[in-house]
């Protein structure tokens, strides 16, 4: 029987999709998409911007196509939660930049790594952070310094093209693809591929939102494929070998949606081919009208999985795909936190700063100790995190502990391993609260107020500044959204809407779904650390079985 056909989409106003209702811009937006694509802007900050100074920069390009290069103005310092949303935006930005530095497939050498980290120091005031989507960002950047910026990590095979914007951003790879003794498919020269084929190409830079990719070939699915716009899955089919398992359409912030699988297969040698066709299917169907209903998901939420994989397979692929096997399971927890033995009987060990922050100098020492240790490879993670490649057995236990003296943890407390925290008040002009530092000081409280207590596995704890959800909450056991609450003396402190009971199935096997806003429940920052250990004792007092 099939199922239930989707409620169409019912409205006599035209969305923006471009096959549908003609290219006609339909905002703002859309129109100097068109008029002069993002990717143009790079030319102008070399000749003039970067010459001429921030004040120079034309509006468009500040607000607008610098983010293609990988470029947003960040928070004026000192400028309270409370103004965010009625102040303009001009003032509340500053004349400084975050640049991310894209790193598909979270894959780096520690040449590399030293050049980000000098980056860092010289032009950045040491400020890095590890973010959840496998890039590093860096703050306090001048327009002055970006094309000597782009000079150095250029030579070193790094770019920041289409970091940010309406454009295909990073991919997501396994940070243990081509080493682990499990893996099912090395998904390393897929990512390779694409980005060489695609990334910076005119056809896929003006899209209606962003569009996100993960590829992973290993059996825990350690890409957070269900919250990408597209993800590549390794499976086993029976009859056709080693391939990939399609899903579309999953994506947090404005009506969080886990993706869905189209139920098909994809051999290794399609899919440059499938991507390309999903992007630009998304680049002709896709809602352009308003921003918040333009990502891939509202168009899959109309469509349904059947519909889309038609329109995939008879507008934009040469043939059509076969059926793929049932979804598999992910084998273990996808974090790779610790020492794990590789494929080629070396070990690679996954580290923890906290929520992501390191600095200039931890980034340049760690390049300094991965080849003393004999490495060159390492790997940005999905969460937060390090993965150290190719490290012989007997220097494992000395790195472990050099590690550590740089703030970077293999054997991490729990609360340590599974907190995140999005960029929050500090730099971001949407914030409403700190975060970076909140959780930190949260992690270090429950170190020792939950000392000795066996908690069973990790519970994650997800911390965002604002509505949006860089840090993922709505997929943490304890997801904290950022506002401002009432002190009780009619003033406001910083502090967090409460949501409970979210999971990856590719982070916590056991878990797949979002979680619910608890309504009423808020905490304040400065209760963080209490609240989250009445959780836990509650959790462990009441769970059932293995809960
Ligand atoms: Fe900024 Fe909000 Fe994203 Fe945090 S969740 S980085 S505060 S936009």
């Amino acid at each position: 029987m099939s199922p239930p056909a989707r409620p169409q989409r019912q409205s006599s106003r035209p969305n923006g999709q471009w096959k549908v209702d003609g290219t006609a811009p339909l905002n703002a937006n859309e129109a100097w998409k068109q008029e002069d694509g993002g990717l143009s802007v790079r030319e102008r900050i070399e000749k003039i911007y970067s010459k001429r100074g921030f004040e120079s920069i034309e509006d468009t390009d500040l607000h607008g196509r610098m983010r293609w290069w990988g470029l947003y103005t960040q928070r004026k310092p000192g400028i309270d939660g409370g103004k965010t949303a009625t102040l303009e935006p001009h003032e509340l930005e500053d004349k400084y930049f975050m640049l991310r530095v894209r790193i598909d497939g979270g894959q780096l050498t520690s040449t590399q790594l030293r050049v980000i980290g000098e980056i860092s120091t010289e032009f950045g005031r040491d400020s890095a952070d590890l973010t959840d989507r496998q890039n590093i960002q860096l703050h306090w950047i001048r327009v002055e310094d970006v094309p000597e910026i782009w000079r150095r990590l250029e030579a070193v095979g790094l770019q920041t093209t289409e970091a940010c914007g309406d454009v295909p951003r990073v991919i997501l790879g396994s940070p243990v693809a081509g080493i682990a003794a499990d893996e099912l498919i090395d998904p390393t020269g897929l990512i390779s591929e694409i980005t060489a084929r695609y990334i910076g190409d005119l056809s896929l830079a003006n899209l209606p939102r962003k569009f996100k990719t993960a590829i992973t070939g290993h059996p825990s699915q350690d890409v957070v494929h269900e919250i990408n716009d597209i993800s590549f899955v390794g499976v086993e089919h029976p009859e056709l070998g080693t391939g990939f398992d399609l899903w579309v359409g999953g994506g947090l912030s404005t009506a969080p949606r886990l993706a869905e699988r189209l139920g098909v297969f994809i051999i290794p040698e399609r899919v440059a081919e499938v991507w390309q066709g999903v992007a630009a299917l998304f680049r002709d169907y896709g809602y352009r009208r308003l921003r918040n209903k333009a990502r891939l998901k509202f168009l899959l939420a109309d469509w349904g999985p059947e519909k889309f994989r038609r329109i995939l397979e008879s507008e934009f692929l040469e043939t059509a795909l076969p059926d793929g096997p049932p979804a598999a399971a992910p084998t273990r927890q996808g974090d790779h936190v610790g020492v794990h033995k590789q494929a080629d009987g070396r070990f690679y060990i996954g580290v923890t700063p906290f929520v992501g922050r390191v600095s200039g100098p931890t980034l340049t020492s760690l390049a300094d100790l991965l080849e003393a240790n004999g490495s060159t490879r390492l790997r940005t993670t999905p969460h937060q995190k390090l993965v150290l490649l190719d490290i012989p057995e007997e220097k494992v236990e000395s790195l472990i502990v050099a590690l550590d003296k740089i703030g970077l943890a293999a054997r991490p407390s729990l609360f340590r391993r599974s907190t995140i925290a999005c960029t929050g008040i500090e730099y971001c002009k949407l914030a409403i609260v700190e975060t970076k530092q909140a959780a930190t000081d949260a992690v270090l409280d429950l170190e020792q107020r939950l000392a000795g207590i066996d908690v069973p596995q990790p519970i994650s704890l997800h911390v965002n500044g604002c509505p949006n959800s860089c840090a993922r909450i709505q997929t943490a056991d304890i997801g904290l959204k950022g506002q401002l609450l009432p002190d009780g003396d009619g003033g406001q402190v910083p502090g967090f809407q409460v949501h409970l009971g979210g999971g990856l199935a590719s982070v916590d096997r056991d878990a797949a779904g979002l979680g619910r806003t608890v309504r009423g429940l808020k905490v304040t920052a400065e209760d963080l650390a209490d609240y989250v250990e009445r959780i836990v004792l509650r959790f462990i007092a009441d769970r059932t079985g293995s809960e």
